[in-house]
Formats: C-alpha cells, sequence, structure tokens
C-alpha cells in the first residue's frame, strides 16, 4: 500500500486543521487548538488504487520547531496554506518555501524585511530542507474562499506566485468543502509522478 506523506504548512489561523479535519471527517471544525500539531492518516481511492495518506497538521513554531526539519524532510508534498482575508499570510508563503534558499536573477537574496523574526522561529523552510531535491510537490491553497467578501488577496496576485514558483494555485474553504479533496487528491498525484 503506497503511503504519502503530506505537510500542512503556513502562518497560524490559515485553516491548516480546519482543512485536515475537513478532509478527514467531512467536518468544518471551528476551534482547534491553534498550538496543536497532529498527524492523521487515511485510506483513500486515488485514481481507482487505494493508497494511505499521512498528514501532518503542523501549528507554527514553539512544537514545530523540534520535529520541524525531520519531517520537512521526511514529507514527501506540502499544501502551503494562506488565508484570501490575510494578505500577511500570503506573504508569509514565500517565506515558508524559500527565504535563504533561492537567490534572485542578480544574485541578492530575496527582500526581507520584516521576516527575521519569522525565519528565526520557523528555521530552515521547505526548500532548504529539501534542496537536493529539483521539484518538491507542492501546492499553493488559498483558503476561506467563502469569505469573498474579506479579501485581500486578489486571485492574479496569487496565482502569479505560484506561476513564478512553478505550482499550482488552488482556493478552497474549510467551511464549505468547496476544492478540499482537491488540494489533497493533486498533491497526492503529483508525489506519485514523482
Ligand atoms: P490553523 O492555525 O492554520 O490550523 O487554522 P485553524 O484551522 O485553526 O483555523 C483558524 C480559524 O479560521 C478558525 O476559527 C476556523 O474556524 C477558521 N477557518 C478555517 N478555515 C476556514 C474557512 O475556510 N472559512 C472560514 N469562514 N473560516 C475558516
Ligand atoms: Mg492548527
Amino acid at each position: 500500500l503506497a503511503l504519502h506523506k503530506v505537510i500542512m504548512v503556513g502562518s497560524g489561523g490559515v485553516g491548516k486543521s480546519a482543512l485536515t479535519l475537513q478532509f478527514m471527517y467531512d467536518e468544518f471544525v471551528e476551534d482547534y487548538e491553534p498550538t496543536k500539531a497532529d498527524s492523521y492518516r487515511k485510506k483513500v481511492v486515488l485514481d481507482g488504487e487505494e493508497v494511505q495518506i499521512d498528514i501532518l497538521d503542523t501549528a507554527g513554531q514553539e512544537d514545530y520547531a523540534a520535529i520541524r526539519d525531520n519531517y520537512f524532510r521526511s514529507g514527501e508534498g506540502f499544501l502551503l496554506v494562506f488565508s484570501i482575508t490575510e494578505h500577511e499570510s500570503f506573504t508569509a508563503t514565500a517565506e515558508f518555501r524559500s527565504v535563504g534558499a533561492e537567490k534572485s536573477a542578480d544574485g541578492e537574496r530575496p527582500d526581507d524585511r520584516g521576516g527575521g523574526k519569522l525565519r528565526a522561529s520557523l528555521g530552515k523552510p521547505i526548500l532548504r530542507v529539501k534542496a537536493e531535491e529539483d521539484k518538491i510537490p507542492l501546492l499553493v491553497v488559498g483558503n476561506k474562499s467563502d469569505l469573498e467578501e474579506r479579501r485581500q488577496v486578489p486571485v492574479d496576485e496569487a496565482r502569479g506566485k505560484a506561476e513564478e514558483w512553478g505550482v499550482q494555485y488552488v482556493e478552497t474553504s474549510a467551511k464549505t468543502r468547496a476544492n478540499v479533496d482537491k488540494v489533497f487528491f493533486d498533491l497526492m498525484r503529483e508525489i506519485r509522478a514523482k
């Protein structure tokens, strides 16, 4: 039985736990403990084949720091989640993905104003830990799509960033379940294709 290891990454409050629990149990959990990290396993049928998905729902710097490097290394695919209602959480996706690992065209490190704290607390981002691999299965997920009236991140902006990274951008709602299965299944397909 193939096992696909997926890691939920992103700022606090964006809906990593809500997406995970909606996928696992078909329910919208509104008040999941914000500092709690946990892992989940489920058997699913992926394109006619039974597989297992292992989801690590991370929960920010504290508990995360100790296990982070290990999990980033053992993770095969990442859902890089932000909330469309919080622009800062979108900006943070770049930090999670690549600060310090990527050089811009002129050889300078990417602008990291305001990112120092985040980087220090999060340590190695995905790309640095997984630097040996040329293409890491990853989707950029704009969650809380049901809160359109509170949108702070234009679709084009998020899509543009995802294109730059060569990855898919999908908007989800853990509340309405919109695209929840899609992001997990598409990520498993990317992992399988590797
Ligand atoms: P995490 O810190 O990334 O794990 O975020 P949580 O899953 O704990 O969610 C943070 C808050 O956002 C909670 O109050 C959730 O109920 C709410 N939330 C999460 N996803 C959605 C969503 O898709 N739509 C709406 N309206 N609220 C959401
Ligand atoms: Mg959480």
